[in-house]
């Protein structure tokens, strides 16, 4: 059966807006797309370039401008405005600036889109996340965050290419905060169906202490690396946000780790943070109660705290 017609309104034109539209436009993810930015030259120019495009995609409309009203009806508001990181700076750091633009934006967002389901992106994605669902007022589905999607891929891809196998056939995930605190979950992670604690096959290699270590020092220090090199991280962070939207948009029932409001998640509770949950039409579903070892429990507690601690010095 088609899906119903849908719309996508992403908020923040910059690198990381613009590469999700993209991302939306080459994947097919909605019928409508819409992009709003405060700048107008650069909110307009974006939609003037991708439009171009729009012949070698699948059927869809595109619309940029720096008037709200564009996102009326949309069905998803993705938000990715606010500051991002400078070389060197943690993402915590923004907390404040991105707080206040959130207070400010989301009551205009809901007068026009009083339905959407809102998937936060902008950093320290959990606090914000946190601040949009209380500005809001709306129930925990249907306020999330695009959380440990995109570092649980970095993750899967450095432990695949690691084994030599492909980067479908790994399930493993990093949970809590999408930023230094975060933690890689090691004893659930496999490979094909084997743990990856038991994985020796030959040819394709074991994981020592030293790659784990090396594994996860790469997958939290990546977004500095990108930053470092070229000002912005977006094409990964558009396709992870692309596959969000196709999981709700399509009611895909899919697993991801998305940052959602935990409620006595292992005795963890009013805090935002990713865990493996259901994504799909009604927004984030149940959060999975995966196995956790001491140690990860430990570093998924710690990472509560300190989300909690931003959330405090907020206000919140
Ligand atoms: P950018 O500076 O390129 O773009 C931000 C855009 O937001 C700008 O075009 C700006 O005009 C717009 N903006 C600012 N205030 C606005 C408002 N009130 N209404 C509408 N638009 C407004 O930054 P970027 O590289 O696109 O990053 C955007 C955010 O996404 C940052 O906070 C960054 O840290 C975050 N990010 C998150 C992830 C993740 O995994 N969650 C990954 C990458 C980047």
């Amino acid at each position: 059966m088609p899906d119903k017609p849908s719309k996508v309104a992403i908020v923040g034109a910059g690198s990381v807006g613009a590469t999700i539209a993209y991302a939306c436009l080459v994947r097919g993810v909605a019928k409508d797309i819409a992009l709003f930015d405060t700048n107008a030259a650069k909110v307009e120019a974006e939609a003037l370039d991708l439009n171009h495009g729009l012949q070698f995609v699948p059927m869809a409309t595109l619309e940029g401008s720096p008037d709200v009203e564009v996102c009326r009806g949309a069905d998803v508001v993705v938000i990715t405005a606010g500051a991002k990181q400078k070389p060197g700076q943690t993402r915590m750091e923004l907390a404040g600036a991105n707080a206040a633009i959130c207070r400010d934006m989301v009551p205009k967002l809901l007068a026009v889109a009083p339905e959407a389901i809102l998937l936060l992106v902008t950093n320290p994605v959990d606090v914000i996340t946190y601040v949009t669902l209380k500005v809001s007022g709306l129930p925990r589905a249907r306020v999330f965050g695009s959380g440990t999607v995109l570092d649980s891929s970095r993750f899967r891809y450095l432990i695949a290419r690691r084994l030599r196998v492909a980067v479908q056939n790994v399930h493993a995930y990093i949970a809590g905060e999408h930023g230094d605190s975060e933690i890689p979950l090691w004893s659930s992670a496999t490979a094909g169906n084997v743990p990856l604690h038991a994985w020796a096959v030959q040819g394709h290699g074991k994981l020592t202490v030293r790659d784990r270590t090396e594994i996860f020092q790469d997958v939290k220090n990546a977004a500095y690396q990108i930053i470092q090199g070229k000002g912005a991280t977006n094409y990964a962070i558009g396709l992870a946000t692309a596959r969000i939207l196709e999981a709700i948009l399509h009611d895909e029932n899919r697993i991801l780790p998305v940052s959602s409001l935990l409620d006595d998640y292992h005795g963890i509770g009013d805090v935002c943070l990713s865990v493996p949950c259901i994504v799909n039409r009604t927004g984030v579903d149940a959060a999975l109660p995966i196995p956790l070892n001491e140690a990860e429990l430990a570093g998924l507690r710690n990472s509560a705290e300190t989300i909690r601690n931003a959330i405090r010095s907020l206000g919140f």
